[in-house]
């Protein structure tokens, strides 16, 4: 199973944000939308940057609530780590294991074309290993 296959399935939907967005935007829309990242890109569409949900929380935790009204640029990560279509999902693991982060944005030809999370990673794992226990359980039943 690699990235590809996930998009697929999932979609290829990304929410983004410009550098300038007040933090508070960036609350509401994970909040409105469930989702736990937003990739902040700059007028061309490029990537310069991915907010979490625990980046509000920092933010919060060091600045206080006047932090919501300043441009998301502060706080944002600015070095992404993005992964390809053609990365496994063993690669997605282990990188997002080894760099502690749960999101991925995709890349394709410098272009933005999807995102994957830890609970993508996760759900299609699971079914992997089921696949794997059922073709298993048939293989021992039926030799
Ligand atoms: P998360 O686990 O995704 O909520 O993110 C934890 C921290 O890692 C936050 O500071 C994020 O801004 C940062 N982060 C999340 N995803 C990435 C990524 N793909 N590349 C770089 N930093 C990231």
């Amino acid at each position: 199973m690699n990235v590809s296959a996930i998009l697929r399935q999932k979609g290829r939907a990304v929410t983004t944000a410009h550098p300038d967005t007040p933090l508070v935007e960036i609350a509401n829309k994970l909040a409105a939308k469930r989702i736990g990242a937003i990739v902040i890109v700059g007028a061309g569409g490029e990537i310069c940057g991915i907010v979490s949900e625990r980046d509000v929380i920092r933010a919060l935790a060091t600045s206080g609530a006047s932090s919501l009204k300043e441009p998301v640029a502060q706080t944002m990560t600015r070095q992404v780590v993005t992964c390809l279509e053609t990365d496994t999902l063993d690669e997605l693991m282990a990188m997002m294991t080894a760099r502690r982060f749960r999101h991925l944005p995709v890349v394709t030809d410098g272009a933005l074309v999807g995102i994957v999370s830890i609970g993508d990673v996760v759900k299609h794992h699971v079914a992997e290993v089921e696949m794997e226990a059922t073709a298993m359980r048939d293989y021992i039943t039926h030799s």
